[in-house]
């Protein structure tokens, strides 16, 4: 136990060092915002410093260009501990989501541990994970078989406040589009097959079914293509629904309703209907909880209190959650200041300047003393594979 306080003070001391250049990564990036995919500079300089401190680095990882993963080894044997940073902007409103601080937390952790790891036994790795924002770069990471190796993957986010567990919904996005038939709205009205008519039908079932669905789905929709004028029956329409619930098995139960919605707005309207799904579908995000104590733990003894997450806080979805679904990991936040919220330009002012600084470096040293935990005791990971298998069969 005296040595796990000892490596843990070395790499609380190795941030604390580096201060200077880690605060250089978080304002690069946030000065640099570049959108989903588009995270050249972001990428460019992460892998740079990484490789700089040793880090085998490869870029282009799943056929991002922005994508890369970056190892370290120590001594032969031990756990493959993953770290994530993501590093994607908004449009406008540029590091509202703080990714800046994700990018640097990960790379400080990362970079304060390599300088530990050759007396331990492990691997660490860092995988950059481009388009968070829409695009779903983990998902894609997932399907072309990257984190398969980890034993575990973790990952802080900036919040409102330092929390370590998380909530997310699982979520698809839904194209339906109807096929009508043109005709002289007055004149030959009979002549006509309203697509415009199977949309709005689309959404009269779905609130019909919304009475007789669990309290956590939510289903969310647009019409993207109407018609062009009054005086024509729509020939063609378009709706777009998101569809989301706390659970992936209760996705798809309710996908399969609203898909029939769709398909009932058709038949009564006598249009024909495509469906497709719009983008990559989310699973939600599943915390282990032997991982997060000992987060929590290392929070506390840096002096940082630690929030409960909770239904009530709202909830979106992430990308993360895909990831949390293949190996025991997380995704938990640092706070950066009471009552802001993510996507809004205040927040994005918190993720700068010495406010931001503080999050990260008291993140970056409470996510490298859990990496510190699990090289130093086994049994924490074993514990962790244990919950994950369980939850995984429940
Ligand atoms: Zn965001
Ligand atoms: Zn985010």
């Amino acid at each position: 136990m005296d040595n796990l306080g000892n490596v843990k003070n070395q790499v609380v001391e190795n941030i604390d060092l580096m201060n200077d250049e880690l605060v250089n990564i978080s304002e690069y990036i946030f000065a640099n915002p570049e959108l989903a995919f588009d995270e050249y500079k972001a990428s460019t300089l992460l892998t740079d410093v990484l490789a700089k401190h040793g880090f085998q680095v490869e870029k282009g990882i799943a056929g991002l260009e922005t994508a890369f993963k970056a190892v370290y080894h120590g001594q032969p044997g031990g756990p493959v501990i993953g770290l994530l940073a993501e590093y994607d902007a908004l449009p406008e409103i540029n590091h509202a989501c703080g990714h800046n601080l994700i990018a640097t937390i990960a790379t400080g952790a990362a970079l304060a541990i390599s300088k530990v790891l050759k007396e331990q036994k492990g691997t660490l790795v860092v995988y950059g994970t481009p388009a968070e924002e829409g695009g779903g770069g983990k998902v894609i990471m997932v399907q072309e078989k990257c984190f398969r190796e980890l034993d575990c993957a973790m990952m802080i986010h900036p919040a409102d406040e330092t929390i370590v567990d998380d909530i997310s919904l699982a979520n698809e996005n839904l194209v339906f589009t109807f096929h009508g038939k043109a005709a002289h709205a007055a004149a030959f009205p009979h002549k006509g097959i309203n697509a415009l008519e199977g949309v709005i039908q689309t959404f009269n079932q779905i609130n019909a079914l919304r009475g007789h669905l669990p309290s956590d789905v939510r289903i969310h929709g647009i019409v993207t293509k109407g018609g062009v004028a009054t005086n024509i029956v729509t020939e063609l329409a378009e709706a777009k629904f998101s569809v989301r619930a706390l659970k992936r098995k209760t996705l798809d139960e309710v996908l399969e309703k609203v898909y029939n919605c769709a398909k009932a707005a058709a038949l009564a309207t006598g249009s024909k209907l495509e469906i497709a799904k719009e983008g990559l579908g989310y699973d939600e995000i599943m915390n282990n909880n032997v991982l997060t104590s000992l987060l929590k733990a290392n929070f506390l003894q840096l002096g940082e209190p630690v929030g409960e997450r909770t239904i009530e806080q709202g909830l979106g979805s992430t990308d993360m959650g895909n990831v949390t679904q293949i190996v025991p990991g997380f995704q938990s936040y640092i706070g950066i200041g009471k009552g802001l919220a993510t996507h809004t330009v205040e927040f994005a002012n918190a993720c700068t300047g010495s406010n931001g600084h503080q999050a990260l470096l008291k993140a970056a040293k409470a996510l490298a003393m859990t990496v510190i935990d699990l090289l130093e005791n086994p049994q924490h990971l074993e514990n962790a594979k244990k919950e994950f298998k369980e939850a995984k069969e429940a």
